[in-house]
């Protein structure tokens, strides 16, 4: 489909998130990409069409999401998906074999070690989960022979940080191919390709549509071999998105930046209030200074992103009397939607992943996940505050 952003100047990040891959309708000079809800597509003649045959193949309205995302992470391609974990999906479909090898981060999104442990090893495809935050333990995994590097940074739900650059490094010498999970914090904060990865993978469900309105992922690729791949794979296990989530994702996308800026302020600032009340013993917050990885977060984040992890005093019990307490915060599987969302981990997004190794990996039972929204942050935090207060009156009586 014709691109017709062609500005000579380098536009920057909200220019890119609104116009890029939505040149006007040709026919009816539509400002917006209609939404090409066909099936199937008129051919001039036996071999000649114009770029689309069949919509599990490719449709116009998902050709111009890939080519907005692209030009978000600034690269050549990117393939959309039904979800975030179809796009995992076919990513390993597309790449491995058995008798494969995947090392993974320690922590990831639970549907992720579940896809691998539950899925993929029936295939014969081995994962190891290793703790890519610690560079000796991850350069040691890398001695044996490995397909795929695959990293979530920040990772859901501890945020966890692995260091892109030196994963490229490693997986480069190793002979992998990196791919980074970046749907915590989105090209707007984040350029995995940048760092040296080969291949940018999200689920456009979070902040990338952003509304809590749509499931989808897209993975995303400088490299024309691997973009090929993913195509053909897709088109071939029948995982492409549906033109309607596409355009909801090509409205959803166009705050992007914005949204992430603001998500990001919000965030700082409930994680700063957590991290000063005596009701919360723990706060995981990129951004706060006393984060672990604060400086890495500084050298390869814009912002500390919208999610924060915390623990509150007095352990399990107490945390999910906390987070039935919340009335504006909700209690929520998604993440990064405008609204606030409050999740238990252990019971909810990541309750597919064995009891001993959530443990391995911090995702203690007290582990609360916050998705901090774009609702007035003191508006948060007087919610948190209330279900705080709460907690408290029963556990005096
Ligand atoms: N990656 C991460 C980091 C996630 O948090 C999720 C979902 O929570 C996924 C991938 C899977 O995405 P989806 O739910 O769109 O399939």
């Amino acid at each position: 489909m014709a691109n017709d952003f062609e500005l000579r100047i380098e536009p920057n990040l909200e220019t890119v998130a609104l116009h890029a891959g939505a040149g006007a309708d040709p026919t009816t000079g539509a400002l917006l990409t209609p939404i090409y809800q066909t099936t199937t597509y008129r051919q001039a003649a036996v071999g000649v069409d114009k770029g689309y045959t069949y919509s599990r193949a490719s449709n116009p309205t998902v050709t111009a999401l890939e080519e907005r995302l692209a030009a978000l992470e600034g690269a050549e391609y990117a393939t959309c998906f039904s979800t975030g974990l179809a796009a995992t999906t076919t990513l390993f479909l597309g790449l491995l074999k058995a008798g494969d090898r995947v090392v993974v981060s320690q922590v990831v999104y639970g549907g992720t070690v579940r896809l691998l442990q539950q899925i993929f090893a029936a295939f014969g495809v081995e994962a190891d989960f290793v703790d890519t935050t610690d560079e000796g333990i991850f350069a040691a995994a890398l001695s044996k022979p490995t397909k795929l590097v695959f990293i979530e940074t920040p990772a859901n739900p501890t945020l966890a940080l692995t260091d892109i650059a030196l994963a490229s490094r490693l997986a480069k010498s190793a002979g992998a191919l990196l791919i980074v999970d970046n749907t915590l914090l989105t090209p707007a904060l984040q350029r995995p390709l940048d760092l040296g990865a080969d291949v940018a993978l999200h689920s456009t469900t979070k902040f990338i549509e952003g509304h809590n309105a749509t499931v989808g992922g897209a993975l995303i690729t400088k490299n024309t071999e691997l973009h090929e791949r993913f195509d053909f794979t897709r088109k071939s296990t029948g995982t492409i998105q549906s033109p309607f989530n596409a355009w909801l994702t090509l409205q959803g996308v166009k705050t992007l930046p914005l949204r992430i800026e603001r998500h990001s302020r919000n965030a700082l600032k409930v994680a700063t209030f957590l991290e000063g009340h005596p009701s919360v013993a723990k706060v995981l917050y990129p951004g706060l200074k006393s984060f672990p990885q604060y400086e890495l977060a500084l050298k390869q984040q814009k912002t500390g992103g919208a999610l924060i992890a915390f623990e509150i005093v007095g352990g399990t019990d107490e945390g999910i009397r906390v987070m039935n307490s919340v009335k504006l915060c909700a209690l929520a599987e998604n993440l990064g939607s405008a609204e606030t969302l409050i999740t238990h981990p252990a019971s909810m997004t990541h309750a597919a992943v064995p009891a001993e190794q959530r443990a391995a990996a911090g995702i203690t039972d007290g582990l609360v996940r916050l998705s901090v929204g774009l609702e007035n942050p003191d508006d948060i935090i007087a919610d948190l505050e209330q279900a705080f207060a709460t907690k408290s009156r029963r556990a005096a009586v």
